[in-house]
């Protein structure tokens, strides 16, 4: 059986201030917790490219939505190469994440970076009483566009947002990403100001891969004087477990009862990889 994917080192997600307090930043690094999927899932770099900047996106996300969840649930459906791609951040800073089409080599592409295509972004915000959802269009381009469109249309916060995967043929050696929202008091001028400059700024991939999470917070804000508020680990955690990969093959086998044709079912988690085995008698003990 395949165990859960541990990532050696953990990542981080730090929080602040910029231009004094009339900006908010967060700042995600999820090379370690991407690596390790890609290496455990057997993603290609288009997949990993992808997967990586959507598991930044919703660590970011669970600090900067409005109503304040436990946990988020990115996902996006589009015509773009990746097919589905979910990510799952909790408060707690626990992530995993999962791709359509792990393999994907070709399709569309900018500059290296997997384009969504036509579809939806689905966030789902959970409080410990509350679930919200959120669906908005996709609207072209790759995960930073259409997270900035989200934020901007549903919750009505103009903001920033720089992703960046690099993937060599080694492996990937860079993720993570940065967003940056205007607090309400400031110069209404500020974030426009700060987006035309971070337009002429090199890809977040590359500042990423030269300078790690703090040469991107630098190239990005190093004139607004950035100060750090929080700091926390990101790991990776699925809590995919047995019982519920059971009862759902038995409510399967409902409808479908091919399903217990064979002595053994095996079924694999799609975030950590792990498998689970069945044994026919062992799923037909509680089928009426
Ligand atoms: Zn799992």
């Amino acid at each position: 059986m395949n165990g859960p994917l541990l990532s050696k080192e953990p990542g981080s997600l730090r929080l602040g201030h910029a231009a004094a307090s009339q900006l908010r930043w967060v700042l995600a690094d999820v090379h370690p917790l991407i690596e390790t999927i890609r290496v455990g899932r057997d993603l290609s770099p288009l997949a990993a490219i992808g997967l990586g900047q959507m598991l930044a996106a919703a660590a970011m996300l669970t600090r900067l939505t409005a109503k304040r969840p436990l946990r988020m649930l990115l996902e996006a459906s589009g015509t773009g190469p990746l097919g589905r791609v979910r990510a799952e951040a909790d408060t707690l800073g626990h992530l995993r994440g999962m791709v359509e089409q792990r393999l994907a080599s070709e399709g569309s592409t900018n500059k290296g970076i997997p384009q969504l295509g036509t579809g939806i972004l689905r966030v789902v915000r959970q409080s410990d009483k509350q679930s919200y959802e959120s669906k908005v269009e996709l609207v072209g381009g790759g995960v930073a566009r259409n997270v900035a469109n989200f934020l901007d249309t549903s919750e009505q916060i103009r903001s920033a947002v720089l992703l960046g995967v690099q993937a060599r043929r080694r492996g990937v050696v860079a993720g993570g990403g940065l967003i940056v929202q205007a607090l309400p008091d400031a110069d209404p001028t500020i974030l426009a100001t700060l987006e035309a400059k971070l337009d002429e700024l090199p890809g977040a991939s590359q500042l990423l891969e030269e300078g790690g999470p703090q040469g991107l917070l630098e190239a990005a804000l190093g004139e607004l004087e950035p100060e750090e508020l929080h700091v926390a680990p990101l790991i990776l955690s699925c809590d995919c477990d047995r019982e519920r990969f059971g009862s759902h093959i038995r409510s399967l086998a409902e409808t479908e009862p091919d399903l217990l044709a064979d002595k053994e079912t095996r079924v694999q988690c799609s975030f950590c990889g792990a498998e689970y085995a069945f044994a026919a008698t062992e799923l037909t003990a509680t089928v009426n």
